[in-house]
């Protein structure tokens, strides 16, 4: 049986990365460029940056930067706006995880109209949108790489997934400078969900030997960098390594889904407001435990690739230490618990139904070497607390 593999034509990888922005479009015969991106970005000066880049090339960028984290239906209205009503041949999507999920949202409703409720899964988007050119600023989410985009419905309070390669980036800068200055808190947060990646897409029902070789490299990545990079943000050698573990992550996961864990994750993040990657942290020890029975030799596999267990460990010796270091990470890396974040309890538990049916209804859970009901994701939503 073969299987399909989806990237982008171009990976521009390094150092430096995402100063090539001019001969990255001259490749790709665009010239006039929206860059998308957040407030923050633009503060931080990089968005302006490459608006000079690409000025050097006589290229004029316009900025779109009211993009908003964890984006939602309202936010991502303006930018279609802009780019309907702009000569925008390109979109270079430049932040983290929502920028560049915005700029995917955009970029398909812009040039092909519609409510992004209309693009949810199940339906797999395969039409094209404005060709998009990723620059990552966190060693995260991997959206830089994947055929999915996640926007909140406000009105509903439900993360939709949207899957497809009508989504899949045209390019992507993958240039750790830009980690550089990501706080803690949030390096700790998008280096789980790098991580999350990586371990889903190895245990994941879909997993192939492509999507597997992508996610054991990831592993070892990203395993022994992440509390080098949150303890101390300028150790360029770890930034490094998490930023391509996360791209790695992304590969792996875009072309075997991510499974239980994200199933989970989502509802948290809609209903509380909960960051991605923080919702990915608290559940992965719980979920991991859960799940183990199901395929215990994948997950010795992803405990002996991060590092952590050795080929002469049993099977079952890897998975204990693959659940003390999950549980560890998340001491050392200060995840709060749902109540230190902030969650109402009673709240919590009166949503367990919806969170339940919307994480079922996302298929992610399907994907998990064991399947679960909705009481027994209920009843792992109640670990938690
Ligand atoms: P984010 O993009 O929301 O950024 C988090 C915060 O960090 C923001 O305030 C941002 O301005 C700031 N930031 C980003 N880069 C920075 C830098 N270099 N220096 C300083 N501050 C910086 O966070 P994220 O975790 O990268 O993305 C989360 C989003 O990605 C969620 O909406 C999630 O659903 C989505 N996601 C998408 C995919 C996919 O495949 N499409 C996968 C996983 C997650």
């Amino acid at each position: 049986m073969s299987t399909q593999i989806i990237l982008p034509r171009i990976l521009q990888v390094g150092a430096g990365a995402s100063e090539e922005i001019p001969n990255i479009l001259t490749s790709l015969s665009c010239a006039r460029p929206l860059i998308v991106t957040d407030k923050m970005m633009v503060q931080l000066g990089y968005a302006s940056r490459i608006q000079a880049v690409l000025n050097g090339h006589g290229v004029h960028a316009d900025v779109f930067d009211d993009t908003v984290p964890e984006p939602t239906v309202a936010s991502i209205q303006a930018g279609v706006e802009q780019a309907r009503n702009g000569d925008y041949d390109c979109i270079i999507a430049l932040g983290g995880g929502s920028p560049i999920d915005s700029a995917k949202a955009i970029a398909i409703l812009a040039r092909h109209g519609g409510q992004m409720r209309d693009y949810k899964f199940p339906r797999i988007v395969l039409e094209a949108g404005l060709p998009i050119i990723a620059v990552p600023t966190t060693a995260g989410t991997g959206s830089e790489v994947t055929r999915v985009t996640i926007i909140t419905d406000e009105t509903s309070d439900e993360k939709m997934l949207c899957v497809g390669i009508g989504f899949m980036p045209v390019a992507a800068l993958i240039d750790y400078n830009l980690t550089l200055s990501v706080p803690p808190r949030t390096t700790a947060d998008t280096g789980i969900d790098a991580l999350t990646h990586a371990i889903e897409a190895y245990v994941s029902k879909k997993a192939s030997l492509y999507s597997d070789s992508q996610a054991l490299a990831a592993m070892a990545l990203l395993a022994p960098n992440l509390r080098r990079a949150y303890h101390n943000g300028a150790d360029r050698e770890a930034r490094e390594a998490m930023m391509l573990g996360s791209t790695l992550a992304g590969v792996a996961f875009s072309n075997a889904s991510v499974a239980l864990v994200h199933g989970m994750s989502r509802p948290i993040g809609a209903a509380f407001h909960v960051p991605h990657g923080l919702s990915n942290a608290m559940l992965l020890p719980c979920v991991t435990a859960w799940s183990i029975p199901a395929a215990p030799e994948r997950y010795a596999d992803c405990a002996r690739a991060m590092g952590i267990a050795t080929q002469q460990d049993s099977d079952e010796q890897a998975n204990a230490k693959l659940l003390a270091e999950l549980h560890a990470l998340n001491d050392e890396l200060k995840v709060p618990g749902p109540a230190q974040f902030g969650i109402d309890r009673q709240q919590f538990m009166d949503l367990l139904p919806v969170m339940a049916e919307q994480a079922l209804a996302s298929g992610s859970p399907g994907n998990n070497p064991r399947v679960p009901d909705a009481e027994d994701i209920a009843e792992l939503y109640r670990q938690l607390w």
